[in-house]
C-alpha cells in the first residue's frame, strides 16, 4: 500500500517536472520563463482527486518535480520560488471555493456539477495567484512575460480550464473500460479515425478543415462518455499544441501571430472543444445512469415476480388474483389437486357458477367488500369439484389498490378446509347427540329429571318476567307395584313407555314439557297455563291413558290408570319454584286418597318470603333414578 502510494507521488513528481518542461516549450517562451498553466492544472486536477489528509504529500511531490522542471529549462531559484508560491496558493484557493461549494470529481457526470467546478476554476481561483506572480515577477524582472497581468491571467484561465477537467476524466476508473474489450476496439478505431482526422486538421495549414473535427469527436464521446471526451481533448491538445508550435493548424492562417497569441488561440480552442464535449458526456452519462437504473428496476420487479410465481405455483393454497368485477386474472396450479379444474378452466368469466347456491350471497358479499375498500375479508364457501362433490373452501382476500389508492384488484388464497369441515360437523353431531342423550330419559324416551329442573327454572324465571301463570302437573301410575308383580319389569317399562308417550301426545304447545320426574312418576311443565287450563289438560291425560285399556289386575276397573296433581300459579317474587312442584305432589297424595284414576286441583301455595334453591326436588319414590322428560 504504501509503495503503491509512493510509486503514485514519484509519477507525480515525474508529471510534474515534464508539464513545466512541456509548458515551457508549447508557449514559445525564453529560457528560463514559463506560463505555468499545464503544471497548475496538473496538480489542480490530482489535488482534487486527492484525500484531505494526503494532499501535503502531492504539494510536496509535486513541487519537487516542478524545481526540477524550472531548473532544466534555466529559471533561477527565486523565481521558481515565486511560481511555485502562486500554484500552491491556486490550489489552496480552488480547493476551499469547490469545498465550500461542496464540489466532489463525480460532480462532473452532472450538467449543474460541470458548471459550478467551471466557474471556479476558470474565474475564481486563477486570479489572485496570477496577479500576485504577475506582480511579484515585474517588480523582480523574472518572469518572461514581465508582469503582462492579463496575458498570464488569460493563458491560467484557459490552461486550468483544459486541464482540470482532463486529469479528473483521464483519472475515472472507467478509462480503464475502454482497454479492455468488448470496447477495446471500437476505443482503437474511435482514437485512432479521431487522432488521424485532428493530424489533418492541425498538422498543415493550407487547407481550413477545422470543421472536420467535430463529428468524429462528437462520435467518441457519444459512443465512450467521459473516457471518450477526456480522450478526445488530450488527443487534440498534443496535436493541436504541436502543430501551433510550428505555426500549422488554424494558428498558421495568421502569419504573424506570437509564441502567446499562438497558445492562446489553441488553448481557446480547446475550452471550447471541452465545453462542447464534457456537458455532450455528462448528458450522456446521466441518460445511461437513467436507463441504468430503469433496467435495474425493470430486473428487480421481474425477478420479484418470478419469486412471487415460484412461491404462488409451489403453494399448496390456491393463490388467485381477481378483479373487482370478478375476472380471474391468475390462479395458481395448485387448483388443479384440490378441485380437479385446471388453472385455465378457472380463468373461464362463468368460474362463479360453481360456488354452492346457499353460499353465494356470502361470496358476492366478500366481493362486495372488498370493492368498498375493505383491505382483509375472509368467507368460506363450498365450491363444486369437477366430480361434482362439494369441497369447503376457506378464502381469505387481500385487497390490491391502484397508484391513486382506489381498489383495483384482490389476491386471495384459497384453502381446502373439507377435512376440517368434516371433522367438525362429526363434533357438532356428537355434541348435540350427546346433549339429547343427556337430557333424555333411556326408558322412555321423554326429557329426563335433569332436563325437568333447567326448563322448569327457565320457565320459571320467564313467567316471573313476564308476570304469567306457569302450571305444573304430577303425574303417577296407580298401583304400579302390583302391576310389576303381576306381569313382570319388562312388561312394567313397556307401560311405562306407553304412559309416557301418551302423555306427550296430549300435550300442544310448543313449550310444555313432559319429563319423567321418578320411577313410574311423570311431570308436565305447562307455561302461560291457568289452573283451569292445567286442569282441563291432566284430564286429558288422564282419559287418553285410561282409553288404552292397558290390562292391570291390580287395579280397580282392571286397566292401566294414572292420578294427576296438578297445580297453577301466577308467577311472583317471594316464590320458589319448588313451592308449586310441592303443592301439585300434594294434590296428587289428594288424587290418590280421593281413589286413584283421578285428577286434582291443588290452590296456588301461599306467598313464600324464605328464598328456597330450586334443587334438590323432593323425590316421592325415594329412589331418585330415572328421571326423564320430552319437549
Ligand atoms: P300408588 O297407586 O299408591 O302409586 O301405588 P304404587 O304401587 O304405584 O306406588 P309405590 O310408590 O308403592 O310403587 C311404585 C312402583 O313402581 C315401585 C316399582 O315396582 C315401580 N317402578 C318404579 N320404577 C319402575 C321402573 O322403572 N320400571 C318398572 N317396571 N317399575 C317401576
Ligand atoms: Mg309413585
Ligand atoms: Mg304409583
Amino acid at each position: 500500500m504504501r509503495a503503491k502510494a509512493f510509486a503514485r507521488l514519484a509519477l507525480l513528481a515525474v508529471a510534474s517536472g515534464l508539464a513545466v518542461v512541456l509548458g515551457w516549450t508549447v508557449s514559445a517562451a525564453p529560457p528560463g520563463a514559463a506560463p505555468p498553466w499545464l503544471l497548475d492544472g496538473l496538480l489542480l486536477g490530482v489535488a482534487l482527486l486527492t484525500d484531505r489528509r494526503r494532499l501535503a504529500g502531492v504539494l510536496v511531490s509535486g513541487g519537487l518535480g516542478a524545481v526540477a522542471g524550472w531548473m532544466a529549462i534555466g529559471t533561477d531559484l527565486v523565481a521558481a520560488t515565486v511560481l511555485l508560491g502562486g500554484s500552491a496558493l491556486l490550489l489552496a484557493i480552488a480547493a476551499q471555493l469547490l469545498r465550500y461549494l461542496r464540489w466532489r470529481p463525480s460532480d462532473m457526470a452532472t450538467m449543474r456539477g460541470l458548471a459550478r467546478g467551471a466557474a471556479v476554476v476558470l474565474l475564481a481561483a486563477p486570479v489572485v495567484p496570477s496577479v500576485l506572480v504577475a506582480l511579484l515577477g515585474e517588480r523582480l524582472a523574472l518572469l518572461g512575460l514581465d508582469g503582462a497581468l492579463w496575458p498570464r491571467l488569460l493563458i491560467e484561465s484557459l490552461g486550468l480550464a483544459v486541464m482540470v477537467p482532463l486529469v479528473i476524466t483521464l483519472a475515472r476508473r472507467d478509462l480503464l473500460l475502454l482497454l479492455v474489450p468488448p470496447l477495446l476496439t471500437s476505443s482503437l478505431v474511435l482514437a485512432a479515425a479521431y487522432s488521424a482526422v485532428a493530424a489533418l486538421v492541425f498538422l498543415q495549414h493550407r487547407l481550413p478543415l477545422g470543421f472536420l473535427l467535430f463529428p468524429p469527436l462528437l462520435l467518441l464521446v457519444g459512443r465512450l462518455g467521459f473516457p471518450g471526451a477526456g480522450l478526445g481533448i488530450l488527443v487534440t491538445g498534443a496535436i493541436a499544441l504541436l502543430g501551433a508550435a510550428f505555426g500549422e493548424g488554424p494558428i498558421g492562417f495568421v502569419p504573424d501571430a506570437t509564441g502567446f497569441g499562438r497558445l492562446a488561440f489553441t488553448l481557446f480552442m480547446l475550452v471550447v472543444a471541452s465545453a462542447m464535449v464534457y456537458p455532450l458526456a455528462a448528458a450522456v452519462s446521466e441518460r445511461r445512469r437513467m436507463s441504468q437504473a430503469l433496467s435495474d428496476q425493470h430486473a428487480r420487479v421481474s425477478r420479484n415476480e418470478q419469486l412471487y410465481r415460484l412461491l404462488a405455483n409451489n403453494a399448496s393454497d390456491i393463490i388467485t388474483r381477481v378483479r373487482l368485477d370478478g375476472r380471474r386474472l391468475y390462479v395458481s396450479p395448485a387448483v388443479e389437486v384440490v378441485l380437479g379444474w385446471t388453472p385455465e378452466e378457472m380463468l373461464r368469466p362463468d368460474w362463479q357458477n360453481c360456488v354452492h347456491p346457499d353460499d353465494r350471497p356470502g361470496f358476492v358479499a366478500a366481493r362486495e367488500q372488498m370493492a368498498r375498500g375493505v383491505d382483509y375479508v375472509s368467507n368460506v364457501y363450498r365450491y363444486q369439484r369437477r366430480d361434482e362433490t362439494w369441497c369447503w373452501i376457506e378464502a381469505r382476500l387481500h385487497l390490491v389498490r391502484g397508484r391513486d389508492g382506489t381498489p383495483k384488484e384482490f389476491v386471495a388464497n384459497l384453502r381446502d378446509i373439507t377435512d376440517q369441515k368434516r371433522a367438525e360437523l362429526a363434533l357438532e353431531t356428537a355434541l348435540s347427540e350427546l346433549a339429547e342423550t343427556a337430557a333424555t330419559d333411556g326408558l322412555t324416551g321423554v326429557a329426563n329429571r335433569r332436563r325437568f329442573d333447567e326448563v322448569l327454572d327457565l320457565e320459571w324465571r320467564r313467567a316471573l318476567r313476564a308476570g304469567d301463570w306457569l302450571g305444573v302437573l304430577l303425574i303417577d301410575a296407580d298401583h304400579f307395584k302390583a302391576f310389576n308383580d303381576s306381569y313382570g319389569h319388562q312388561a312394567g317399562d313397556d307401560c311405562l313407555r306407553a304412559i309416557a308417550h301418551t302423555t306427550a301426545a296430549q300435550i300442544r304447545r310448543p313449550h310444555d314439557t313432559v319429563a319423567r320426574y321418578g320411577g313410574e312418576e311423570f311431570v308436565v311443565i305447562l307455561p302461560n297455563t291457568h289452573p283451569a287450563g292445567a286442569s282441563e289438560v291432566a284430564e286429558r291425560i288422564r282419559r287418553a291413558i285410561a282409553a288404552l285399556g292397558l290390562p292391570h289386575q291390580g287395579n280397580a276397573g282392571g286397566t292401566v290408570t294414572v292420578s294427576i296433581g296438578a297445580c297453577a300459579m301466577r308467577v311472583g317474587s317471594g316464590f320458589a319454584a319448588s313451592r308449586l312442584v310441592e303443592a301439585a305432589d300434594r294434590a296428587l297424595y289428594v288424587a290418590k286418597r280421593g281413589g286413584r284414576d283421578r285428577v286434582h286441583l291443588s290452590p296456588p301455595p301461599e306467598t313464600d318470603t324464605t328464598v328456597v334453591p330450586l334443587l334438590p326436588h323432593l323425590r316421592r319414590n325415594g329412589t331418585g333414578v330415572s328421571s326423564a322428560m320430552v319437549s
